[in-house]
């Protein structure tokens, strides 16, 4: 080959291998460590010298790519690393806004110093420097990225003036020699990985190999002098790293004239035939000695001179290809992780390896196994001694129709396994001995084995739910959890009031040189273990309701009647309670704090007892000691039982005038000072049953409020929602199945309906709902205008409508409809640890005394129809229009990343409020109450909102009046709705600002005398309005 005249130096571009392992790297990294930190990463790159005649090798980006190369020690001579930086940005806009041309100057900046300060010289990998940008969308499973290998744009064109093959350019003495030279220095791992160096050839033809630093000493002589390099190789190209090699010759050598060697090899060796040697004068750039010189830079792969560097397409890759067996448990587990972004790091190992057992099957049991699951929880084991019967369905979350007649313990293990596969369940069916209960001698030896059985299981697990429908049957856990200091949860349900508690630890031993064995039993501490003291057990407090209870043995009939709603607030608090107990330093012996102290650590307040009540919307923590005349915890009992073993229990169960003895009960005549179950109000079931629900989103919350719905006695349920289901859904939303992954959640979620209740009359919809700020295309129009009719036809036809949606913005429609159309409108929104639970007020009423009016627009009244004023809708303390919100958000936001439980807890929250609106006399007029200031009617208290935080166990009822400036629920609004119709909503939809132009918030925030709304919880930072 031999160049022909002079002409513009070309070069081949580099061909770049980006593995997908390097990208699963990389998610890892995001999820684990990164969170939203989006600062640059320093990476490495592999190269070497071409192999295979006519195959360019590639510059990989591999796993090990994920360190820098100084922290990196892989590397050898098929992969000299190279110094990267990789930008990755939190969105998909993030991604897109970047400026790439000034990225690139930035990174040619870096090269340009490094030549100039002589890191170069040192470190010749520098002038390969490379960049890459990606967006990781974890939530899909997929990159986006480009890579750029920056290359300094000179101010005239480099002139080629000769390229030849080595072998052709130099005399056969040089070619061996030089041969021998290469192998030398590509064998030696002090130099195999430099890329960038010299080649001096003496005039008696010796050829040596030298570093890049050497090239002064190098000079002159006569001899002669190449700059080499490792060239990737494409034909009769230099490679692209020729073009900084020449920038460094340019600048530190300060000549005009170089002649390089592009070095290549077969299989290993040095490959002199294909080898290129050329000539390429240059003029020396301007400019570029200045410090703060930034260079024109070239070098994005595929990158065409003149096209805009926003047209560039990002390559992409799918990583779901990857680790298929494992990637289900990633995807169930990564709001945990992501929770760790900006809240507090989930300890994933512990929670994945805490043995949890359940007592209980039903009602609690269902819902506590599945949030156990949705903390991570992957061993769990399930005592009941029940069947599933029909009645169950509704309240019982886990079981269908198909599992009547089954026992319990056996239906709940694949209804668990079919939300996580990698869940370790084990079903156990025994009765749990009972305090009082009458043993026989026939029955005798089948209580004891119980009671082993039980004891053998207590030993075995770390944490024990207390789920039992009775307090008798809760006994002999207490004991062998006080006994063998293992976390205890108990929760307690008693028509619409709960309580949840851990128990504390069990007592230590005082010291005093005793056998151990005795010390053991004789010498308990009344501190446990670190010295403190004791907190009591669901047994400290009241030992007469007990005695009552025991009597009279009716208490598991009472406590069946529970309101609904009320199982899904308990569950919800008892597995938040038990994790943040896990992630305690101190665990069991943690002190119990109390709301509104601040002795929280990083999960919030670790009370004692939550003791909360629906229908007064009230929520207390509550803290004893451990009594010592409890039946179940006290010292007298534990070293009784470490005394007498079975024989006491046995004892105790079939007489527990046994136990008030031994704990010096006095008051054991003290009659029936349990209080009464209080009468359920008056439930009017045929208006439940008639009312026409809809609900919009059928996700975490609209699993929970539909299946609350039907347990209350709602048989019309319509469910509006267009994502269909995906693997991480499962442990969170409630409904459904592995067997649903892929099918619309609007269908899906209708056959779970009907298998726990037969009769209701369901209805899926599959739609999205439209939103303002997500602007159309032409051709968009026209079904975006259908969605608008048809979500306003369903408005008009239901009764109830009940926002369940994951966004501010799909929420604005439905609100403006429900308004116009005076419609119960609830809405249930999630922050990370807090919810919003609230119900719209009505809409406007018509003025009178306004006789002239054909625009029936000008006769809003303030108030509403019943005179009264309006209270306020989602969007009424807001001062921005809702636009979209997704696009710019990271990861953590635009998935929901709420602590599991919330959403049961807002559900049941939701679905209350609903009940008690509906048998309220004035309905949706109804005025807003606050807990403690109003009166309560039968009905309990009817707030117009809820806002509870689990962190700090707040729960506060608040009053919101209709805002004039409302983007919703304003009769500047409505009237515009109603004058212009969907036209009005259609320019909404594309035209943000037209909102907040209508209601005046624009004039709003550019007054000063603005201040906040008075309601704003200026406490919650946790912005609910996000999610
Ligand atoms: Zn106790
Ligand atoms: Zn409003």
């Amino acid at each position: 080959m031999e160049a022909a005249a002079a002409r513009p130096l070309q070069v081949a571009a580099i061909g770049v291998c980006a593995e997908t392992g390097f990208w699963d790297s990389l998610r890892r990294l995001k999820l684990d460590v990164l969170g939203t930190d989006d600062s640059p990463i320093p990476i490495t790159g592999y190269y070497t010298p071409r192999q295979y005649e006519k195959i360019a090798s590639l510059f990989r980006i591999c796993p090990e790519s994920i360190l820098p190369p100084s922290a990196n020690s892989f590397g050898d001579r098929n992969n000299c690393p190279v110094p990267g930086t990789l930008l990755n940005t939190n969105n998909m806009r993030g991604f897109q806004n970047l400026d790439r041309a000034l990225i690139l100057r930035a990174e040619a900046k870096k090269i340009l110093h490094d030549i100039s300060s002589g890191n170069v010289e040192e470190n010749p990998s520098l002038l390969l420097r490379f960049l890459v940008i990606s967006f990781a969308d974890l939530k899909n499973w997929k990159v986006y990225y480009n890579v750029a290998f920056p290359s300094l744009v000179f101010d005239s064109k480099i002139t080629l003036l000769s390229l030849k093959f080595a072998s052709s350019a130099l005399s056969q003495e040089e070619v061996t020699s030089l041969s021998k030279a290469f192998i030398e220095w590509r064998k030696s791992s002090e130099t195999t990985v430099v890329p960038f160096f010299l080649i001096n050839i003496t005039q008696d033809s010796t050829a040596t190999v030298r570093h890049l630093k050497d090239w002064k000493a190098c000079q002159g002589n006569g001899q002669k002098l190449l700059f080499g390099f490792y060239d990737h190789g494409n034909r009769g190209f230099p490679g692209w790293a020729l073009r900084n090699y020449i920038a460094f010759v340019s600048l530190r050598c300060k000549i005009e004239k170089v002649q390089f060697f592009c070095y290549r090899e077969k299989r290993g060796h040095p490959d002199l035939q294909q080898s290129l040697i050329g000539e390429a004068s240059f003029l020396a750039p301007h400019g570029w000695d200045a410090p703060d010189y930034v260079p024109e830079a070239i070098g994005w792969e595929g990158e065409t001179i003149g096209k805009e560097y926003k047209e560039m397409k990002p390559k992409e890759i799918d990583l779901s290809s990857i680790n298929p067996a494992s990637q289900d448990e990633e995807k169930q587990l990564m709001h945990l992780k992501l929770m760790g972004w900006r809240h507090f790091a989930v300890n994933l190992d512990k929670l994945s390896s805490a043995r949890c057992l359940l007592l209980g099957a039903g009602t609690l049991g269902c819902e506590v196994a599945r949030l156990l699951m949705t903390w991570g929880v992957r061993k769990l084991t399930v005592v009941d001694n029940g069947c599933v019967s029909m009645s169950d369905l509704v309240k019982q979350s886990l079981y269908t129709d198909k599992d009547c007649g089954v026992p319990r313990v056996t239906a709940i293990v694949p209804h668990l396994k079919e939300r996580c596969s990698a869940v370790e369940v084990e079903g156990i069916q025994m009765e749990i001995p009972i305090l009082g209960h009458n043993i026989s001698a026939s029955n005798a030896a089948s209580v004891l084995d119980d009671c082993k059985r039980l004891q053998t299981l207590v030993d075995s697990n770390d944490v024990v739910f207390l789920l039992n429908e009775t307090r008798e049957s809760m006994w002999l856990p207490t004991l062998l959890c006080a006994d063998k200091n293992k976390i205890a949860i108990a929760a307690l349900l008693k028509y619409d009031s709960y309580l949840v508690m851990r128990h504390g630890a069990g007592p230590g031993i005082k010291g005093g040189g005793m056998d151990e064995v005795i010390a053991q039993i004789e010498n308990l501490s009344t501190e446990d273990a670190l010295g403190r003291q004791r907190l009591g057990c669901c047994f400290c407090s009241d030992i007469a309701s007990l005695v009552n209870s025991e009597y009279t043995g009716t208490l598991d009939q009472h406590s069946t009647v529970i309101s609904p709603g009320l199982t899904s607030v308990a569950s919800g608090k008892a597995v938040e309670l038990f994790a943040r107990m896990l992630h305690h330093p101190d665990e069991i012996h943690a002190p119990g704090d109390i709301a509104g102290t601040d002795t929280e650590h990083q999960l919030g307040l670790l009370p004692h007892q939550m003791q909360g009540s629906l229908s007064k919307c009230v929520l207390s923590t509550v803290l004893c000691n451990s009594s010592s005349n409890c039946i179940a915890c006290s010292n007298a009992v534990l070293s009784e039982y470490r005394r007498r073993g079975f024989y006491f229990v046995m004892q105790a169960i079939n007489c527990p005038t046994h136990l008030k003895e031994l704990t010096n009960i006095s008051d054991l005549k003290k009659p029936f000072a349990c209080s009464k179950i209080s009468a359920s109000i008056p439930v009017n079931l045929e208006k439940l049953s008639s009312a026409r629900c809809l609900l919009l989103g059928a996700g975490t919350l609209g699993c929970d409020v539909a299946r609350i719905l039907m347990d209350c006695g709602v048989r019309k349920i319509t469910i509006v929602d267009s994502g269909r289901v995906v693997v991480s859904n499962l442990a969170r939303q409630s409904l459904y199945t592995s067997d649903d992954r892929d099918s619309p959640k609007a269908s899906a979620i209708l056959g779970h309906l009907k298998e726990r209740c037969p009769s209701v009359i369901a209805e899926g919809i599959k739609m999205e709902i439209p939103m303002p700020g997500h602007p159309v295309s032409p051709n968009e129009a026209a079904s975006v205008l259908e969605e608008c009719k048809r979500l306003q036809e369903l408005v008009a036809s239901h009764d109830a409508i009940f926002l369940l949606t994951d966004t501010r913005e799909s929420r604005w429609l439905p609100t403006l409809l429900c308004a116009n159309e005076n419609k119960i409108a609830i809405t249930a929104a999630l922050g990370y640890d807090s919810y919003l639970v609230m119900r719209h007020g009505a809409g406007p009423g018509t003025s009178r005394g306004n006789p002239d009016g054909d625009a029936a627009a000008d006769k809003l009244s303030a108030e509403d129809a019943l005179g009264r004023q309006r209270l306020g809708c989602y969007f009424c303390n807001d001062v921005v229009a809702p636009v979209d919100s997704v696009s710019n958000r990271t990861l953590d936001q635009q998935c929901t990343v709420t602590r599991p439980g919330l959403a049961s807890i807002a559900s049941g929250r939701a679905a209350d409020l609903f009940t008690r609106l509906l048998h309220h006399p004035d309905g949706i007029h109804a005025q807003g109450e606050i807990a403690g200031t109003n009166s309560e009617g039968p009905l309990g208290l009817l707030p117009h909102q809820i806002r509870g935080s689990l962190s700090q166990y707040n729960l506060l009822t608040l009053l919101g009046y209709s805002s004039s400036n409302c983007t919703a629920c304003s009769n500047a609004v409505l009237s515009e709705y109603q004058r212009r119709g969907m036209d009005f909503v259609m320019q909404v939809i594309n035209e943000p600002t037209y909102l907040e132009d209508l209601t005046g918030i624009t004039d709003l925030m550019k007054s000063a005398a603005y201040s906040q709304v008075e309601w704003i919880d200026e406490a919650d930072d946790d912005e609910i309005d996000m999610l």
